[in-house]
């Protein structure tokens, strides 16, 4: 996806290392997994303590995005308590770039460095707003993770053409349905 902001393009990809639609998951075990860390270019040494690391972060993560439908200013406080138990096992600290930017980057090496990645990416667009652009398509067989671009943040859909006009069929047929 081409509109997504360079540092979110890793969160994007980790988030949709699992496909609803196919079930196929990158992270399925340690060797698919460590197959996606070296497509990434961060080839690392997975074991099964980062698999589940991972598996666990992505799935508070893709929770986390579904949450971004609601307008900010409705969206409901949620237990948050699993992923920030999660967040601190990933080490973090603020780094100076030679731009004098103070930025959150990981101090981790191997899998616990790459997931820091993807936390310091969130947590800046959790600061710039850019964080709750990320959003996971509300259909039940497709839940990819892509990121809104629109102007109003109002995208509802991973695609109008296949996603929103399935659904829209569908609600249309439930709608003329004979009683
Ligand atoms: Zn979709």
């Amino acid at each position: 996806m081409a509109d997504v902001p360079a540092p979110l393009a890793l969160v994007e990809s980790f988030l949709n290392s699992v496909d609803v639609e196919t079930g196929l998951d990158d992270l399925r075990d340690v060797a698919t997994f460590r197959h996606w860390l070296a497509d990434h270019d961060r080839p690392a040494e997975a074991d099964e303590h980062d698999l589940d690391l991972a598996r666990r972060l992505r799935t508070e993560l893709r929770a986390e995005a579904a949450t971004h439908h609601q307008q900010p200013d409705q969206a409901e406080p949620r237990d948050r308590g699993a992923l920030d138990a999660l967040a601190v096992r990933i080490p973090l600290a603020v780094r100076f770039a030679p731009d004098g930017a103070a930025v959150p980057g990981p101090t981790g090496t191997g899998v616990t460095g790459v997931l820091g990645e993807v936390l310091a990416a969130v947590a800046l667009a959790a600061h710039d707003g850019s964080w709750r652009r990320v959003k996971i398509c509300p259909a039940d067989d497709c839940r990819w993770v892509y990121y809104d671009a629109s102007r109003n943040s109002s995208r509802r859909w991973c695609s109008m053409q296949v996603c929103g006009n399935r659904n829209k069929t569908r609600s249309y047929r439930q709608r003329t349905a004979p009683a």
